[in-house]
C-alpha cells in the first residue's frame, strides 16, 4: 500500500486549506523552492511563518493511536476479581429473592449487599477508566515534552524551533541523530543516510541524492531526493526545504504508526494480575471446602441435608469471596507509579516506559558518558600547540574575546602563520554557530551560554566546536566571511566510530603553507589526536612545509597526554591541498598524508553536585562507571576528580576490548570503572558483559549509534538536551538537563516507590487474610451467622483499607534509602520477608478478631444482656477496622518505633487515620447509616473493649519491630 504513488502533500486531507504542488521530488531544487515561496540561504521571514501557521496549522498529527474511550472503560471489567464480584453480587441477589419470597427477614432492605457490590464494581471500573485516562493524558503531555527540536533557517539566520512550529517552505537542516519532523525535497546533501522504517519497513538505510531525477510513480521508498516526517539521520548532513506538514505528510496518512509512549503494564502491575488469580482461585478452593464440609458436618449431625444451613454457609462463601478480593490495591498502585513518574519529571527525569519507575529503585552499575553528563560541556580552549610552540588562551566562556600568550605574554596570533591556519581549520571544520542574543535563561534546548552585559553568546550545535569558534573569534576571525573566502564544496562528517571530520573547501587562503596556496581546494581535518597525527607525515613551519621526525612524534603525544592528564579535551588538527573534489567513497584514502598544524586543548569542568552523587552512589551500593569517546588520560583525570576511580586505577581503552573475547571482557567489567575512546559498539558489549554478570545495568547515550546499547541496558537512559531523537526513541527515561546526578535521584524515588509499594501491600493484604479467617472461623467454631456482610467488607477494603493505603503510597523516602544495597529486580514482590510478614500479621490479626469474636458473642449471648444480641458482629466489625489504623501507623517503618518517626512527616496518614476512624464511628452511631450497613449500636464499654483489642495489634507490631531488631544487633554481634 505504500508502494503507491501518493503526492507528498495531496489537498484531500483538509477542505479548508489550500493546496500545494504535488510530487515534490519530480521537481528540481530551483522549482521547489520557487513553488514553495522560499529561499535556500535565507528562509522565511518570521511574517511569512505566521502566514504560514495560519494557512496551514501547526505541524501536527492528528492522533489516532490508543485505546478509544470505551476500550478503556470496558478493560476494566475484564479483571478476574471484578468478574468474582460481580457473581457474588448475583448469587447474593437470587439467595435474596428466595428470601423475600419467603416472606423477607424483617426491616432488611433487600438487595442491598447486590446492589452495594455493584456499585462498587461500577465505582471501581470508574475509577480505573479515570486514573486511566489520566495516566494516557500524562504519557502523551510527557511525550509533547520529548518531542524533537529542529533546526531551521529563518530569517536569515539558523534558529532552533520546535518541531511543531514548521511551515511549508522552512528550510531545514538535517544532521545525524536527527528525527525528521516533515516532509521535504532536499536541497543538499553530504553522505546522507536515512533510515526510513518507519514508512517502508526497510532497516537499511536510504542514502540521498539531492539532484535525482524521478519520474511521477517512483516508489515511496526509492524517492530519493525527499525526506520524510518520522524517519531517521544515521548518517551525514543535509539542507531540504519543507513540503508537507503535519497531517499532510506521508506518516500523517499512516498516522496510527505513530510510536506512542509506550503504556506496557509494569512487572508489578503483571504480578499483580497473577495474584488476584491466585486470589480467586484459592478463594474458591476455599469456599467449596467450606460449602462442602459444612454440609457433610451438618448431614453427619443431623442425617439429613438441611436447606438452611446450606443457604448460612452460602452466605459465609460469599463474605470471604469478597473478603479476599483486595478491592482498593490496583488503584494505589496506579496512583502511586503516576505519583512517581510525577516526582520525577520535576527532578528533571522523564519517564518514557511506566515499568523503568519501578525497576530504577533496583539499578546496580550507572554507565554513564562523560561529557555533558558527568562534565559541564560548556567548553572553553586554554592551550593550543603547534610543534615548535604551546600558546595559553585567556576569557570565559564561549565569549570571543581574550588574548593568546606564550610564557605569559601576550601575542598577535597573525604573526604566526602555522596558528593562524589553524584557528582557519577551527571556523571552517565546524557545524556550530556562535551568537549573540538576549538571554533566555529559562528556554530548554540545544543551548549553552556566557553572558555578555546585556546579552549572552550562545552555541547553536556542539559545544566543542563552539568553544572553536570562541578560539579563533578571539583572533579576530569571523565564521561569515571566513566560509565566503573559503566555501564547502564537500566533507566527510564527524562520527563517534571515526572519531575526526573533515571539510573540502574551495577557495585560497594566504596563511596555508606556500605550496598548499596553488590548490584550488583545501581539507581540514579535526578529531582525536592520536588518528590525525597517524595521518601526518609532515607540519607547517611557518609558511614552510616540514617533514615530521619520529621525535616531533613523540613530542606531539607527550604534549596531548600531559594536556589530557590535567583534564583537558584535546584535538589535533591538520590540513592537505587537493587538486579535486574527493568522491564520498574514497574517505580514508583521501584523509591521508596530512599536514599536521598543532593541538587545542579545551577544558570542561566536572558538574559540581556530581562529587556528591557518585558519593551517593556508593552509599547506595551502586556502581558508577565512566564510558568516554575521549582520551584516557582524560578520562582519568576528570574520573578522579569525581571519585569514579583511583589514581592507578585500570583504565580500558577502545582498543584492548576490541581485542577481548566477550568472555574476557565479562571478567574485566567486574573492575574497570573507566572506558576510554570506545565506539557506540563496544557500550553495546560492556552492557551485555554487566548483565552476564547479574548486573542492573543502567546507560547512558546520546548518538543514534547508542540505541541498541539504550535497548540492551536495563535502563536506557537519553540526553534531552544534546541527545539524538533516535537515542531518545530507544531509551527508557530522558535525562532533561543531561545530568548524572539525576540518574541518581530517579534512582532514589525508583527505590521510594517500590518501598512504598511493598508497604501497602503488606498493610493490605495482612487484613484481607485476617478478614477471611475471621469469616471462617465462626461456622466452624459454631456460632450462628456470618460475623461480617458483604457490605461490611467491602467497606473495609474500600475505605478503611483503601484511604490509609493511599497515604502510604505517599511516604516520605526512610532516612537510609540511599544507603543499602539496592533489591534484585528479580526478587519476588514477597521476598525479603513480606510474605511471610503478610500470613504471620494476618493470623495474629485473625486470632485477635477471633478472640474477640468468642468473648463478645458468648457476652452478648449471655441472660440479663439488654442489647441486641447481633451486636458481637458490629464488634468484630469495629474491632477489624480499628485496629487496622493502629497497623498503617506501625507499618510506616520496619525497624522504628511509631514514636521514633515524626508523626507529622506524612501528614495523609494522619488525616486517612482520624478521617476513617471517625467514619467508622459514624457506621455505628448514626442511626441512617446503621440501619444502612447493619450495624447495632455500641455502648461506651463495648466500644472501649473493641479499642482494647484493637490496639493488640499494634503493639504486636511493635513488639515484633523491638524483637528483630535485639534479634539482628545478637546475630551481628
Ligand atoms: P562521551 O562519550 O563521554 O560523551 P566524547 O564526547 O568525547 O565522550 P565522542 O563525541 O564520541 O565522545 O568523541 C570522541 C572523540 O572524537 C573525542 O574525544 C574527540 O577526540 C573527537 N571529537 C569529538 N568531537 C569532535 C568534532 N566535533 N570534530 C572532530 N572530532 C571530534
Amino acid at each position: 500500500m505504500l508502494q503507491q504513488t501518493v503526492p507528498v502533500t495531496p489537498s484531500s486531507h483538509s477542505n479548508s486549506r489550500p493546496a500545494l504542488a504535488n510530487a515534490w521530488h519530480t521537481l528540481d531544487v530551483e522549482k521547489a523552492l520557487l513553488e514553495l515561496g522560499s529561499n535556500a540561504e535565507t528562509g522565511l521571514t518570521s511574517q511569512q511563518v505566521e502566514e504560514r501557521l495560519q494557512q496551514y496549522g501547526t505541524n501536527e498529527l492528528e492522533e489516532t493511536a490508543g485505546r478509544s474511550k470505551w476500550e478503556i472503560l470496558l478493560d476494566q471489567f475484564k479483571n478476574i476479581m471484578l468478574v468474582m464480584l460481580i457473581v457474588v453480587a448475583i448469587i447474593s441477589g437470587v439467595l435474596d429473592l428466595i428470601s423475600l419470597q419467603q416472606g423477607g427477614s424483617q426491616g432488611e432492605v433487600p438487595f442491598k449487599d447486590t446492589i452495594a457490590i455493584m456499585a462498587i464494581v461500577i465505582l471501581n471500573g470508574i475509577l480505573g477508566y479515570l486514573q486511566e485516562s489520566r495516566a494516557e493524558k500524562a504519557l502523551a503531555a510527557l511525550k509533547r515534552l520529548s518531542s524533537p527540536k529542529v533546526r531551521v533557517i529563518r530569517d536569515g539566520r539558523p534558529v532552533e524551533i520546535e518541531g511543531k512550529q514548521l511551515v511549508p517552505g522552512d528550510i531545514m537542516l538535517l544532521e545525524a541523530g536527527v528525527q525528521v519532523s516533515a516532509d521535504a525535497r532536499l536541497i543538499e546533501a553530504s553522505n546522507l543516510q536515512i533510515r526510513e522504517a518507519a514508512l517502508t519497513g526497510e532497516a537499511q538505510a536510504v542514502t540521498k541524492q539531492v539532484e535525482a531525477q524521478l519520474q511521477e510513480d517512483t516508489p515511496l521508498g526509492d524517492r530519493v531526493n525527499l525526506v520524510y516526517q518520522g524517519t531517521e539521520v544515521v548518517h551525514g548532513r543535509g539542507t531540504a526545504i519543507v513540503a508537507g506538514t503535519g497531517m499532510r505528510t506521508e506518516l500523517g496518512k499512516i498516522a496510527e504508526m505513530l510510536q506512542a509512549v509506550e503504556s506496557e503494564p509494569t512487572p508489578l502491575q503483571q504480578r499483580m494480575t497473577q495474584l488476584g488469580n491466585v486470589l480467586v482461585t484459592g478463594s474458591l478452593v476455599l469456599v467449596a471446602l467450606v460449602i462442602v464440609g459444612g454440609m457433610l458436618k451438618s448431614y453427619l449431625d443431623t442425617g439429613r441435608f438441611n436447606g438452611g444451613v446450606l443457604q448460612e454457609l452460602v452466605e459465609v462463601s460469599l463474605s470471604m469471596a469478597v473478603a479476599v478480593v483486595p478491592e482498593g490495591l490496583p488503584a494505589v498502585i496506579t496512583v502511586t507509579l503516576a505519583l512517581g513518574t510525577q516526582r520525577m519529571v520535576r527532578r528533571n527525569a522523564l519517564i518514557r516506559k511506566l515499568p523503568a519507575v519501578e525497576t530504577l529503585g533496583s539499578v546496580t552499575t550507572i554507565c554513564s558518558d562523560k561529557t555533558g553528563t558527568l562534565t559541564q560541556n560548556k567548553m572553553v580552549v586554554q592551550h593550543v600547540a603547534t610543534v615548535e610552540r604551546t600558546f595559553g588562551v585567556t576569557g570565559e566562556g564561549y565569549t570571543p574575546t581574550g588574548e593568546f600568550k606564550i610564557d605569559n605574554q601576550s601575542i598577535r596570533p597573525e604573526q604566526y602563520p602555522e596558528l593562524q591556519t589553524l584557528l582557519i581549520a577551527c571556523v571552517v571544520c565546524n557545524d556550530a554557530v556562535l551568537q549573540q542574543e538576549v538571554p533566555k535563561s529559562q528556554e530548554n534546548g540545544k543551548r549553552n551560554s556566557a553572558t555578555h552585559g546585556q546579552q549572552e553568546w550562545i552555541i547553536l550545535g556542539d559545544p566543542t566546536e563552539g568553544a572553536l569558534l570562541s578560539l579563533s573569534g578571539k583572533s579576530g576571525l569571523e565564521k561569515d566571511s571566513l566560509t565566503r573566502q573559503l566555501k564547502r564544496v564537500g566533507e566527510f562528517p564527524f562520527s563517534s566510530e571515526r572519531k575526526r571530520m573533515s571539510v573540502i573547501c574551495q577557495g585560497r587562503t594566504q596563511n596555508v603553507a606556500q605550496h598548499a596556496q596553488e590548490s584550488p581546494f583545501v581539507m581540514f581535518t579535526k578529531g582525536s589526536p592520536e588518528l590525525i597525527l597517524e595521518r601526518c607525515q609532515t607540519y607547517q613551519q611557518g609558511d614552510k612545509v616540514e617533514t615530521l621526525t619520529h621525535t616531533q612524534r613523540q613530542q606531539i603525544l607527550e604534549q596531548n597526554n600531559q594536556m589530557a592528564g590535567s583534564g583537558l579535551r584535546v584535538l589535533g588538527f591538520a590540513y592537505k591541498p587537493l587538486e579535486s573534489i574527493p568522491s564520498q567513497a574514497s574517505e580514508n584514502s583521501t584523509e591521508q598524508e596530512l599536514i599536521w598544524l598543532g593541538l587545542v586543548g579545551m577544558l570542561d569542568a566536572p558538574r559540581t553536585e556530581v562529587r556528591e552523587a557518585v558519593e551517593q552512589c556508593r552509599e547506595a551500593g551502586i556502581r558508577p562507571i565512566m564510558i568516554t569517546g575521549d582520551h584516557q588520560l582524560t578520562a582519568q583525570a576528570i574520573a578522579q576528580s569525581l571519585g569514579i576511580s583511583q589514581v592507578g586505577d585500570r583504565v580500558l581503552s577502545g582498543q584492548e576490548l576490541q581485542r577481548l573475547s566477550q568472555e574476557e571482557l565479562e571478567q574485566e567489567v567486574e573492575h574497570v570503572s573507566i572506558y576510554a575512546r570506545v565506539s557506540p559498539e563496544h557500550k553495546l558489549r560492556i552492557v551485555q558483559a554487566l548483565q552476564s554478570r547479574g548486573k542492573f545495568t543502567a546507560m547512558t547515550g546520546d548518538g543514534v549509534n547508542d540505541a541498541p546499547a539504550l535497548k540492551q541496558a536495563d535502563i536506557g537512559i537519553a540526553m534531552g538536551i544534546t541527545g539524538t531523537d533516535v537515542s531518545k526513541e530507544a531509551s527508557d527515561m530522558v535525562l532533561l538537563d543531561d545530568n548524572f546526578a539525576t540518574i541518581v535521584h530517579a534512582v532514589e524515588e525508583g527505590r521510594v516507590v517500590y518501598t512504598n509499594i511493598r508497604r501497602f501491600i503488606k498493610y493490605i493484604l495482612g487484613s484481607n487474610i485476617g478478614e477471611v479467617l475471621t469469616i471462617a472461623a465462626a461456622p466452624i467454631i459454631g456460632l450462628g451467622g456470618v460475623p461480617l456482610t458483604p457490605l461490611q467488607i467491602l467497606w473495609m477494603n474500600l475505605v478503611t483499607d483503601g484511604l490509609p493505603a493511599l497515604a502510604l503510597a505517599v511516604e516520605p523516602p526512610e532516612p537510609d534509602v540511599m544507603k543499602r544495597p539496592p533489591f534484585s529486580p528479580r526478587e519476588n514482590i514477597f521476598a525479603r520477608g513480606l510474605g511471610s510478614y503478610m500470613v504471620r500479621i494476618g493470623i495474629v490479626f485473625a486470632i485477635i478478631s477471633i478472640a474477640l469474636m468468642v468473648w463478645a458473642y458468648s457476652y452478648t449471648h449471655a441472660s440479663g444482656y439488654r442489647g441486641n444480641p447481633e451486636t458481637w458482629k458490629t464488634m468484630v466489625f469495629t474491632t477489624l477496622c480499628i485496629a487496622q489504623m493502629g497497623h498503617a501507623l506501625a507499618v510506616r517503618s520496619i525497624s522504628r518505633l511509631v514514636i521514633q518517626v515524626n508523626p507529622f512527616s506524612n501528614p495523609y496518614l494522619l488525616w486517612a487515620v482520624l478521617v476513617t476512624t471517625a467514619l467508622q464511628l459514624a457506621l455505628v452511631y448514626v442511626p441512617p447509616l446503621r440501619s444502612f450497613f447493619g450495624t447495632h449500636y455500641l455502648s461506651p464499654t463495648e466500644l472501649l473493649i473493641c479499642l482494647g483489642f484493637s490496639s493488640l495489634l499494634f503493639v504486636w507490631v511493635e513488639m515484633e519491630k523491638l524483637f528483630f531488631r535485639f534479634y539482628y544487633s545478637r546475630r551481628r554481634a
